[in-house]
């Protein structure tokens, strides 16, 4: 409904799951990638308008874990440029910027309610617009291109079958009341982590406020400090696995997933700070009810990971081979 046509191009981040830029493949059209800001993960606003050609015609941010873009500059670029703006506000349902909740800035904002993420109605998602005529036209899609009577027989255009069931929707109701608290209980989560993990040096925590911004706490995601690689991070995550704490990496950069890869011919190196975050990202265990001593062994366990590996490494790094040292440096 904002007009993409084949071979348009939507300029959105690499560093996100992958459905945020699928969407733009939906419609043919292309997703050109920006880089992302190393402190926040969310794309480089600053690097926008050199991506801008007479082929771009919109911008795709992604509200990366839950840590708001920076809108203001956003819809700045995208006025001067006549480009449309669609919020993938999947991972920040009640996160704000300047007072403005996630998902109300763009033409369009999307959420996402898979049980993973803050609330969930089991599966499915929602989309929100303030142009009355979109929202219409996305009604009678999502219903198999029915018309506004709603006439059961009467299909006005190509439609799909995208409705949430009422089932979906009931259980969506109630997690909406509780919305609030459990928004705080994460924010919460997130503080006891960067407590029990601060002053270890071998890891960059995720900061707990944002300029002009509220966080909605999606997940709880570290980074292994710059000296360190994905051979390291990987070993950490070993570690842990072995201590019972489930933890992963992520995400992925989307160029680099299998299919991207084949499909455009992506390689690695093509978006270096998204690379680099994603080799170092530990990803904990998150939820509303973790308990504080949890909490405290999942540090405790991580701090004995790190300490693991920064041995291995003095022993490899002490150890004559050449080769080796320049691989583990
Ligand atoms: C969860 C999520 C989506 C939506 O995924 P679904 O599988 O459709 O629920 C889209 N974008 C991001 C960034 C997400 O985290």
């Amino acid at each position: 409904s904002v007009g993409i046509e084949p071979d348009d191009e939507v300029i959105t981040t690499p560093f996100s799951f992958i459905a945020s830029a699928n969407c733009i493949l939906f419609e043919r059209g292309k997703p050109v990638f920006v880089d992302i800001d190393p402190a926040t993960l969310n794309i480089d606003v600053e690097k926008i308008e050199a991506a801008i050609t007479y082929r771009t015609r919109a911008i795709l941010p992604v509200h990366v874990f839950g840590r708001p873009c920076r809108m203001d500059r956003i819809c700045q670029i995208a006025d001067k440029h006549g480009l449309a703006v669609i919020e993938d506000s999947c991972e920040a349902i009640g996160a704000s910027f300047k007072g403005r909740r996630a998902g109300s800035f763009g033409h369009f904002g999307t959420f996402a309610f898979y049980p993973n993420k803050q609330m969930t109605t089991g599966e499915g998602g929602m989309m929100v617009t303030d142009d009355e005529q979109a929202a219409k036209l996305c009604g009678s899609w999502r219903n198999q291109g029915r018309g506004e009577s709603r006439e059961w027989i009467q299909h006005q255009r190509l439609g799909y079958n995208y409705r949430l069931s009422e089932i979906n929707c009931a259980l969506g109701l109630v997690q909406l009341e509780r919305l609030a608290g459990m928004i705080a209980q994460r924010a919460d989560v997130a503080r006891q982590y960067n407590e029990a993990l601060a002053g270890m040096d071998e890891i960059i925590r995720p900061g707990l406020a944002e300029p002009d911004a509220e966080i909605s706490w999606f997940v709880y995601v570290v980074r292994l400090a710059s000296e360190y690689g994905r051979s390291d991070r990987d070993r950490v995550l070993e570690f842990l696995r072995a201590r019972g704490v489930s933890c992963s990496d992520y995400f992925t950069p989307i160029h680099l997933q299998p299919f991207y890869r084949e499909s455009f011919g992506f390689r690695d190196g093509q978006f270096p700070i998204t690379e680099n975050a994603s080799e170092r990202t530990i990803v904990l265990p998150f939820f509303n009810k973790i308990k504080e001593d949890q909490v405290a062994y999942v540090a405790e366990t991580l701090r004995a990971a790190v300490k693991s590996v920064r041995a291995e490494r003095a022993v490899a790094v002490a150890a004559p081979k050449k080769e080796e040292q320049e691989i583990l440096r």
